[in-house]
C-alpha cells in the first residue's frame, strides 16, 4: 500500500511569489507549489491536499486557523498515514503548540513545515523541507507502526518537538530550535530518530479539542517597569491568565509595590504562570528570594515550557470551561510533552 498523505497548505514563505510589480512577496496558491516541486511525484505516495482559502502570511494567523487546521486532520484521521501542514515560519511555533493540546493522544504525524525562501526560488529550502516532511510523515518503524506519532516542526536539519519549538532565526535555514528539548530527528544524508525523544507510547486514542479562550495576555518584565503600567496591564478587561515572563529561573523585583500587584491579581482570580524569558533552562521559583517571593503570591511556576506553549496551553484550559483551581492544576503538568517537571 502506498503511503497516504494529506497537507494542509495554509500559506507562508514556502508558497509564495514575488509581485512582479512590487516585488513584495505574496502568497501564490496551491498548484504553483506542485509545479515547482515536481520531484515530489518520484515519492510514491498518494498525497491529497486541502488549501486555505486565500492561503495567507503566517503573521495572520489566529485561533480559528488552528480549528479549521485540527478540524481537517481529525475529519480525515482514518483515511491518511500522516499529515504535513505548510505553514509560514513567524508563528509555526504557536501553531505546533496550539496543535499539540487540541490533538491529543495522536498515532499519527502531524509534520509542520515551512521555508525561508519561496518554493520558486532557485535556493529554495523550501522543496527539501517539503519533501523530507512528506518522507517522515510517511516514516514507519521496525514495529509496522508510525515512527512519528506526535506534533513536529521539520526544519532543515532537525526534526523538534512541536510545543518545545522557538523560531530563533530570521535569516538562516535552520530556523527552529528546541532549547529544553533534543531533536526528534536528525536529517543528513539519512534520517536518523531518537527514539528515546519521541513519543511512541502505544494505545492512545486521538482526543480532539477545538474550543480555545483568547482571555489570555503576557507581561514581561523589564528594568524600569512602574508600578502604575504593571497594574494597569493586570486590570486589562475580560482577561483570565496571564504568562508572566520573568528573569532568570522565574525571578522577579522583590519591591513591595511589585509583590502586591501581582498578589492583588491572583486574589482577584487572574491565573499567572511564570515562564523565563531565559531561551534555555528552566523557572526554580525557590532558587532565589526573588523567586521565592514571587511564587508565594500565588504564581505558578512554567517550568521550562515555551512562551508559544505556555500561551496556547492557557487558551485551551479555558476553552475547556475549567475553573480556576482546574486551569492551575493543569498547568502544574505536563499534557502533551510540552514541559519537564
Ligand atoms: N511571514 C512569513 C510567514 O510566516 C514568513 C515565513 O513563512 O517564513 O508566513
Amino acid at each position: 500500500m502506498k503511503p497516504r498523505i494529506l497537507i494542509i497548505y495554509t500559506g507562508g514563505t514556502i508558497g509564495m511569489i514575488e509581485d512582479p510589480a512590487t516585488k513584495a512577496l505574496r502568497p501564490f496558491d496551491f498548484s504553483h507549489l506542485m509545479e515547482n516541486v515536481p520531484k515530489v511525484k518520484m515519492l510514491d505516495y498518494q498525497i491529497d491536499n486541502i488549501q486555505f482559502a486565500p492561503p495567507i502570511d503566517s503573521s495572520d494567523m489566529s485561533p480559528e486557523h488552528w480549528q479549521q487546521i485540527a478540524s481537517s486532520i481529525s475529519d480525515n484521521y482514518d483515511s491518511y498515514d500522516g499529515f504535513v501542514v505548510l505553514h509560514g515560519t513567524d508563528t509555526m511555533a504557536y501553531t505546533a503548540s496550539a496543535l499539540s493540546f487540541m490533538l491529543q493522544g495522536l498515532s499519527k504525524p502531524v509534520i509542520i513545515t515551512g521555508s525561508q525562501l519561496p518554493i520558486g526560488e532557485v535556493r529554495t529550502d523550501g522543496e527539501e523541507n517539503l519533501i523530507t516532511a512528506l518522507q517522515i510523515a510517511a516514516a514507519r518503524a521496525a514495529d509496522g507502526r508510525p515512527m512519528v506519532q506526535e506534533v513536529a516542526i521539520l526544519f532543515e536539519n532537525y526534526l523538534w518537538r512541536g510545543d518545545r519549538s522557538t523560531k530563533r532565526s530570521s535569516d538562516h535555514f535552520n530556523a527552529f530550535k528546541s532549547n529544553n528539548y533534543p531533536y526528534l530527528a536528525k536529517i543528513g544524508l539519512g534520517i536518523t530518530y531518537d527514539q528515546d525523544a519521541l513519543d511512541r507510547r502505544e494505545n492512545k486514542r486521538l482526543k480532539v479539542f477545538t474550543r480555545l479562550d483568547t482571555s489570555v495576555m503576557c507581561i514581561d518584565l523589564f528594568p524600569g517597569l512602574t508600578e502604575a503600567t504593571l497594574r494597569h496591564q493586570l486590570a486589562a478587561p475580560d482577561i483570565k491568565g496571564v504568562v508572566l515572563r520573568t528573569y532568570g529561573a522565574g525571578n522577579g523585583p522583590t519591591a513591595p509595590w511589585f509583590l502586591s500587584a501581582v498578589k492583588d491579581a491572583c486574589d482577584r482570580g487572574l491565573v499567572l504562570l511564570n515562564v523565563t524569558q531565559c531561551v534555555n533552562g528552566s523557572v526554580h521559583s525557590s532558587r532565589y528570594q526573588a523567586g521565592d517571593l514571587l511564587s508565594a503570591t500565588g504564581v505558578i511556576s512554567g517550568h521550562d515550557i515555551t512562551f508559544e506553549a505556555a500561551i496556547t496551553k492557557m487558551m485551551h484550559l479555558f476553552g475547556q470551561g475549567m475553573s480556576r483551581a482546574e486551569v492551575i492544576e493543569a498547568l502544574k503538568n505536563p499534557l502533551a510533552g510540552e514541559m519537564t517537571v
